[in-house]
């Protein structure tokens, strides 16, 4: 099991440093190889994703990585801030399918802006679709417009495209994910969101996910607008189970989603490609406004760290050990600052990491 490591900037190094440490408190053989990426890899190599961080990477099983960027390279030209290393990774390893889990974690209730009783017990999945959409569609540039409401004026534009390939491999993802929650206990239930109403794109999304779901006769089906989605996500989060979408949607709707449970610091993420390998990261950034201070929450990515065993690695039993391990240490009233409530104790980003390994024994 060869895990590429990639702390990457900020409270990346930070978090990741706890991740593995839970690693290597299982008793599992890993061969771990870190490499530099984003702007850390910007200063030592002029690029923020060398050759011999994506040959690490590429060789790898799985990828375990903090975060990238930082606000003093907003100045840099595009293809070579940060945020290009992510693209990078993705591209060349072909992750395409994003899963986005949102859990509530029982002794978090109170930490979301949203009533107690909407979110307690929380536990959906978002699936977004990551290589296609108008992220990547060609062409797109600016030009001066010959037609449209401003003939003759500078105008910028791009392109929304979608292929059946491209639509029946995340669709087949996303039934496949409902019909492993289904045995694990939930409804068995895909929502695939679009905007079938107005772009072609997204009746042609619709068409095909309703075509691949015929092979799923065991998991039911429904369709949502992306606006209702985005509604009905903070009016009944609950009523979801399996959230199927685009990139853009999904870019959106998945950040929303982590958000319902008032944590960012607690929510893990995987980009896998075809051939089960994975890039496994908290949802959040870099997060430089606290980084260096020991104060970070490593829970997102020590969660991380549990869903690629299971994905990529294929060690689901060590998977559970550290998702019980974490519960236990809430239960313990152990928090970092970003989910500290009175009554609880406060600990730091290094301290955290400590009692996710104590809690493993
Ligand atoms: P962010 O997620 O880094 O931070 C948002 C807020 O949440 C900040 O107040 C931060 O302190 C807090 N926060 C984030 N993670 C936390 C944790 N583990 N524990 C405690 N608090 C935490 O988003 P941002 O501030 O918009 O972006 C900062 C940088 O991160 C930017 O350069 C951005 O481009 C980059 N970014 C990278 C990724 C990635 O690497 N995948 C994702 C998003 C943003």
């Amino acid at each position: 099991m060869k895990i590429a490591v990639l702390p990457g900037d900020g409270i990346g190094t930070e978090i990741v440093a706890q991740a593995v440490k839970v690693l290597q408190a299982l008793d599992l053989k890993f061969e771990m190889e870190s490499g530099l990426v984003g702007g850390a890899a910007y200063e030592a190599h002029g690029h923020p994703l060398p050759e011999s961080t994506l040959k690490l990477a590429k060789e790898a099983d799985a990828i375990l990585f903090g975060a990238v960027g930082d606000w003093k390279y907003d100045t840099l030209d595009r293809p070579l801030r940060p945020e290009q290393a992510i693209l990078g990774l993705r591209k060349h390893l072909g992750l395409f399918a994003n899963f986005r889990p949102a859990i509530c974690y029982e002794q978090l209730v109170g930490a979301s802006s949203l009533n107690p009783e909407l979110i307690a017990g929380l536990d959906i999945l978002i699936i977004r679709e990551l290589t296609g959409d108008i992220y990547f569609g060609q062409p797109r540039g600016r030009r001066i417009a010959v037609d449209g409401h401003f003939p003759g004026a500078e105008e910028a534009f791009d392109t929304m495209r979608y292929s059946r390939p491209e639509i029946e491999r995340i669709a087949h993802v996303a039934f496949q994910a409902a019909r492993k929650r289904k045995a694990a206990g939930s409804e068995g239930r895909v929502t695939s969101v679009d905007k079938a109403n107005v772009l072609e794109t997204f009746q042609f999304w619709k068409d095909i996910v309703t075509e691949v779901g015929l092979q799923y006769p065991d998991i039911a089906l429904d369709h949502m607008y992306v606006d209702n989605a985005a509604m009905q996500l903070v009016r009944a989060p609950k009523k979801f189970d399996v959230v199927v979408t685009g990139n853009m949607f999904g870019d959106i709707l998945s950040d929303e989603a982590s958000m319902l449970t008032g944590s960012i610091g607690m929510l893990p993420s995987a980009s896998m490609n075809a051939n089960n390998q994975g890039l496994f990261e908290p949802s959040h950034g870099s997060a430089p406004d606290i980084a260096g201070k020991n104060i970070a929450n490593p829970l997102a990515t020590i969660l991380s760290a549990a869903m690629m065993l299971r994905f990529s690695l294929d060690q689901a039993k060590a998977a559970d050990r550290i998702e019980t391990a974490v519960k236990a240490v809430l239960a313990q009233g152990l928090r970092t600052t970003d989910i500290f409530s009175t009554g609880t104790t406060r600990v730091s980003t290094l301290e955290m990491g400590n009692a996710v390994v104590q809690a493993l024994k």
